[in-house]
């Protein structure tokens, strides 16, 4: 299968089956904009959870916030968004489209036209709207294009509130906005977008530790989401391509179908954003250090580490990494190898013959059972075991369970047992419904 092919096999999947569907679709849609289907929802509802589980949960030194997405304008000043927070335009002088400079091959020619581009010019990417009934400069907010703004400003109230000890992070996840020059490549350069996002302080001198524990976290977040190691890459950016402020960045780079690009980031941002915050505002954004072995200064800004996840791009890579086709039986089957703990379905349920009131009235009761694990799990009874299996495996649920004639005690030594049908191997074994629950349990956990 090439690359090319594999993209399309994974927005038709993800579209028909209720995965991501196209923004505004029936108005023709909304570049840069897609929606979460019913089981997109549940895929990104478990990728956001193993990350606050792995990132802020796990950890005694993590806190939360949901910040709200339009803020002071002054915020995105201070922080250089509004001078700054641009890409590179050209346009075609003769077919008039528009691209990111930085992305052409041939920085001179139109490359869907091949005429000549204009000149290169600095386009921000912040969305601006208006706060209120007047709609002049005044007004004027921004949608965030980033969730980081929400957790420096929110510093202090955290510090004040919770009495954290350094060196302690603040987690946000939340949706971020971007005018993309060109949106591309189905959820990963998109124009609404969600980020998982810390912010961890640090003392100046503990930067470089910090910023290996957490380089270190990525890594096994990358492990946990069942993305191939072979296809995470750490690219040690230059110093003359990372952001001002940055002293160390690392972009996490992942093989996706139409090449190796950036997944998520981790960087080192010294003290300029609190600084920078504290300067605009007028509001002291230092920690009061009693600890000697935090150092000897009393009072300082701390240093940050910032590990940035897009959602997106995260469950993209997980489902390039998931899409399989094999041969069962002399068909070809399509699957996809979720991770047990991030699959939206966890087992789908099913009586063998759905016109057997005893079978039916069974698979129910097993069902209730199974839930008690975890909610998502299934019912199917529509066409042959065969085809339930195949639609199951496509959304890449793990186990299927069918009750039959044996559950009900067909066959004396076989009653109250039930076939668990592995996703990947197609294997089927002989259970008792105990321990099923025992091995989704297992796997899920
Ligand atoms: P790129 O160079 O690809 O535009 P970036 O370096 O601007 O990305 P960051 O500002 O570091 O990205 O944003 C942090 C993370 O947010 C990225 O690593 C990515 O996972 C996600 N992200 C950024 N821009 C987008 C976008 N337009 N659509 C989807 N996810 C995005």
């Amino acid at each position: 299968m090439n690359d090319q092919n594999l993209m399309e096999k994974i927005v038709s999947l993800a579209k028909r089956r209720g995965f991501v569907f196209p923004g505004s679709e029936i108005y023709g849609g909304l570049a840069g904009t897609f929606d979460y289907g019913p089981l997109g929802v549940l895929l990104k509802e478990n990728v956001e959870r193993l990350w606050l589980t792995m990132f802020r949960d796990d950890r005694d030194d993590m806190y939360g916030v949901d910040a709200a997405i339009l803020m002071n304008p002054k915020i995105w000043e201070a922080s250089g968004h509004v001078a700054g927070f641009s890409d590179p335009l050209v346009e075609c002088e003769k077919c008039k489209k528009r691209f990111r400079a930085d992305h052409l091959e041939d920085a001179g020619k139109c490359p869907e036209c091949g005429g000549a581009l204009g000149e290169v010019r600095q386009f921000n990417m912040m969305f601006k709207t208006h706060a209120g009934a007047t709609e002049d400069e005044s007004a004027t907010v921004y949608l965030r294009p980033e969730t980081a703004g929400g957790i420096f400003t929110n510093f202090k109230n955290v510090v004040d509130s919770q009495h954290p000890k350094l060196p302690f992070g603040i987690a946000q996840i939340g949706k971020a906005f971007r005018n993309e020059i060109a949106p591309r490549d189905f959820i990963f350069r998109l124009r609404e977008l969600s980020q998982m996002e810390v912010e961890y302080f640090v003392s100046p001198a503990a930067w470089e530790q910090a910023f290996e524990e957490w380089r270190k976290l990525m890594h096994l977040f990358a492990e946990a989401l069942g993305l191939p190691q072979e296809h995470v890459h750490e690219l040690e950016v230059p110093a003359e391509d990372r952001a001002h402020y940055s002293k160390r960045t690392i972009d996490f780079e992942f093989d996706y179908p139409f090449g190796r690009k950036e997944l998520w980031g981790l960087a080192y941002r010294t003290d300029f954003d609190l600084a920078a915050h504290a300067n605009a505002s007028g509001v002291e954004l230092a920690y009061l250090n009693e600890d000697p072995q935090v150092g000897e200064e009393k009072k300082f800004i701390p240093h940050v580490i910032e590990p940035s996840l897009g959602v997106d791009r995260t469950i993209l890579a997980v489902l390039a990494s998931a899409y399989r086709e094999d041969d069962m039986g002399g068909e070809v089957r399509t699957y996809l190898a979720l991770a047990p703990k991030i699959a939206p379905v966890k087992a789908m349920v099913s009586p063998l013959l759905k016109n057997k009131p005893e079978l039916v009235e069974k698979a129910h009761e097993v069902r209730a059972e199974l839930k008690k694990v975890h909610p998502a799990i299934a019912w199917d009874d529509n066409g042959n075991i065969g085809k339930r299996y195949r639609r199951q495996d496509e959304i890449g649920t793990p186990f299927c369970v069918t009750v039959d004639f044996d559950t009900l005690g067909e066959t004396p030594e076989l009653k109250d047992t039930v076939t668990l049908r592995h996703r990947d191997s197609g294997e089927q074994e002989r259970l008792t419904v105990a321990e099923v629950a025992a091995r989704i349990r297992a796997a899920i956990e």
